[in-house]
């Protein structure tokens, strides 16, 4: 019994070392979502009354201006490539806040979102939602957000995920300084989160996995605690969401689309069982004992 709740459990952790890096920042307004350990295994686990979605990114581009080797998004991967329009992201929302109680974190992501150019009328949405508690820009770093989009995400209380690589262009460094100086003079919080290293899950291509073996891949996986949102659809990392965007493989529990679902109780279930799941279809696609790479190190460009 110990061991099987160890297995349910483990897997989150990666969710909780999250908030323990948002409590050491200790930003006003994200002050909302600290919990002891106790309230927040709670939470996970949707044993409360109210169904609760931990953290999801929020997909606004399939666009990059990187092609990162092993993107854990298989960003350089998609075949056709758009920017989300704001009433797109508004309806996905709206479907999503109408069976879910409240969503701890809301992570604006691409791609690159900075790329989007309706970005700040998308911010603008994502923060009326106010069972959004609180929201977060991720970004490359490598582009200056025109004034429109810095005054949304300061008016919105919004902070800023700077992804910083180890394999990075000089010029990039520069725009990335340049970055912060700009967050700093519009009073925008923000947090540099370095990683010299990815782990490197392969081409994506199907393996001879056993159960077993998958559930272990699973278990042990950084990219596990991730929940993807776009086409009215919850996956479990990006990986997953780009294989199933392309037909290669679909999904049972680990993929809920909300556009299918009639009623709370139904959402509140799914939303058990996708949190539950011991593997993903997609797993398969991964190798079993990832090696370690340089962060962000470039593909050749599409000729
Ligand atoms: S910056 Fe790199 S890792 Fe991030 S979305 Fe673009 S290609 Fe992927
Ligand atoms: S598909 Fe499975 S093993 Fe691969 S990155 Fe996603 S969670 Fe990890």
């Amino acid at each position: 019994m110990f061991r099987k709740k160890l297995r349910y459990i483990l897997p989150r952790l990666g969710r909780f070392r999250y908030y323990g890096r948002i409590r050491i920042f200790g930003f006003d307004r994200q002050r909302k979502i600290k919990r002891t350990l106790y309230e927040k295994l709670k939470l996970v686990m949707n044993t409360e009354s109210e169904t609760v979605i931990p953290f999801i990114d929020i997909d606004v581009t399939t666009h990059c201006n990187l092609r990162c080797k092993r993107c854990a998004k298989c960003i350089p991967y998609y075949r056709e490539k758009r920017h989300m329009p704001p009433e797109e992201i508004r309806e996905n929302l709206d479907l999503l806040t109408k069976y879910v109680d409240r969503i701890c974190v809301g992570s604006i992501i691409g791609g690159e979102p900075f790329l989007n150019p309706q970005l700040a009328e998308i911010i603008r949405i994502c923060a009326s939602y106010e069972k959004i508690e609180h929201l977060e820009v991720t970004t490359n770093g490598t582009i200056i957000p025109d004034d429109e989009t810095l005054c949304a995400i300061r008016d919105s209380g919004a902070s800023v995920h700077l992804s910083e690589y180890e394999h990075i262009d000089a010029r990039h460094i520069e725009t990335r300084e340049k970055l912060r100086e700009k967050l700093r003079e519009y009073g925008i919080f923000y947090v540099s989160q370095f990683h010299p290293e990815w782990l490197d899950f392969g081409e994506i291509e199907k393996r001879a996995h056993s159960r077993r073996e998958l559930d272990d891949m699973f278990i042990h996986c950084t990219m596990n605690s991730c929940s993807i949102y776009n086409n009215k659809t919850l996956y479990r990392c990006g990986r997953a969401s780009y294989l199933a965007q392309h037909g290669i493989e679909s999904g049972g529990d680990d993929v809920i689309c909300f556009d299918e679902i009639k009623s709370k109780e139904e959402a509140k279930e799914k939303i058990r069982k996708f949190f539950a799941i011991r593997h993903l279809p997609a797993c398969s696609y991964c190798e079993r004992k990832p090696a370690t790479i340089i962060s962000g190190e470039q593909l050749p460009p599409v000729r």
